[in-house]
């Protein structure tokens, strides 16, 4: 995992300081294209180009949603999401809210529970198909702390890829 790109909450702050809310560059952008989260400012000298496009680089993202985090980690249909990091647990592929739901891993049929143990993110097509077959999702689903959802790193402006991140960091 990397520090690409600083993940702000919907509220203009990182998400998380210890450790510091960062992501790498592709989940960057495809959360941007998903419309999870709203650009605050692109890297200065960073696209990435494909035969047909070329994208900026995100270097400062915000959620949408603001997500309030205590000691425990609220079981919520947005928080299952922000765990998994919008990406279906089934095919590994990132959308759009409005295309995912949540899976029971073990389903309700066979007692399984609605917990964060067993519950992922799943998008609607996946969800068709897995039906009740027995498909296991590509991560274990656990309950998240804030160093779950999030990579760290010690706070040393010297060590952000871009020096605009400080005052997003910094101020209070
Ligand atoms: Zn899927």
């Amino acid at each position: 995992m990397s520090n690409d790109c600083l993940l702000l909450n919907g509220n203009g702050k990182p998400l998380s300081y210890f450790p510091l809310s960062t992501i790498d560059w592709k989940t960057s952008i495809k959360l941007v294209l998903t419309k999870n989260v709203i650009i605050i400012k692109n890297h200065d000298d960073w696209v990435v180009r494909s035969p047909s496009v070329t994208v900026d680089v995100p270097s400062i993202i915000m959620l949408r949603r603001f997500h309030k985090f205590q000691n425990y980690v609220k079981f919520s249909r947005s928080n299952v999401y922000l765990r998994d990091m919008y990406k279906c647990q089934y095919c590994s592929d990132i959308f759009e809210r409005n295309r995912l739901t949540l899976d029971h891993v073990v389903p309700k049929s066979k007692g399984g529970e609605t917990s964060w143990e067993n519950i992922v993110t799943c998008c609607n097509s996946c969800n068709t198909f897995k039906g009740s077959k027995d498909l296991k999702p590509i991560n274990k689903p656990i309950k998240p702390s804030f160093a779950h959802l999030l990579n760290g790193h010690k706070l040393k402006a010297s060590d952000f890829p871009d020096k605009s991140w400080s005052e997003y960091i910094f101020s209070t």
